[in-house]
């Protein structure tokens, strides 16, 4: 439930004041998110990496780059779908956010779904996958496949970021999104263009 005067802005002043776990020390600046609100599809993801901290934007690396061209062939950009992280501020050396700090986090990830009001969300990656859907969820096992979270609907995938490591894993997330685009009725022609990413 969104209060009354709650807004993304708000999220965002709160969340560059917040020092509630330890990744508060090292972030150069926080990551709050970026996009359209309200959006039909949302897409989330574990955190800021050296570049994003830099920025202070989500998703601006090679990743980022590669969701862009992954958002482009179901004819999305960030004009009109919003992108956020499960925790706001860069762990060290780039690790895997702790439970502890994803679950610190996640009122905030809570207060941007409920303002964007996306009819889909797509996790990305193991760590959004598992906050959203329950701790035991694997993202090999749950990705490719409808969850809900409440009335939304909720598509987990592989991150960009381990796809630049694993090209190979491309076709299997082209189909996640080829579902994404089909439950948001976007028309991607006869699929002959493919990904081209
Ligand atoms: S990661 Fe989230 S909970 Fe931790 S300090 Fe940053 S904004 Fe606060």
């Amino acid at each position: 439930m969104v209060g009354a005067m709650d807004s993304l802005e708000l999220v965002a002043r709160e969340v560059a004041a917040c020092s509630a776990c330890a990744l508060a020390s090292y972030r150069t600046q926080t990551v709050p998110g970026e996009g359209a609100a309200p959006a039909s599809l949302m897409l989330i993801g574990e955190g800021p990496g050296r570049q994003e901290d830099a920025e202070g934007r989500p998703f601006v690396g090679a990743a980022g780059q590669l969701l862009d061209r992954m958002l482009a062939a179901i004819h999305r950009d960030r004009t009109n779908v919003y992108i956020a992280n499960v925790v706001k501020c860069r762990p060290p050396d780039n690790r895997t956010p702790s439970e502890e700090e994803a679950l610190c986090c996640a009122p905030f990830l809570s207060r941007q779904i409920a303002l964007v009001d996306p009819d889909v969300i797509v996790t990305l990656g193991a760590t959004a996958t598992r906050l959203l859907l329950g701790g035991d969820a694997r993202i090999t096992r749950v990705r490719g496949q409808w969850h809900t979270l409440g009335e939304r609907a909720v598509m987990p995938t592989f991150h960009p970021a381990f796809l630049l490591r694993d090209p190979r894993q491309k076709r299997l997330v082209w189909e996640d999104l080829q579902q994404v685009a089909a439950r948001l009725g976007i028309a991607l022609g006869d699929g002959s263009a493919d990904r081209g990413w």
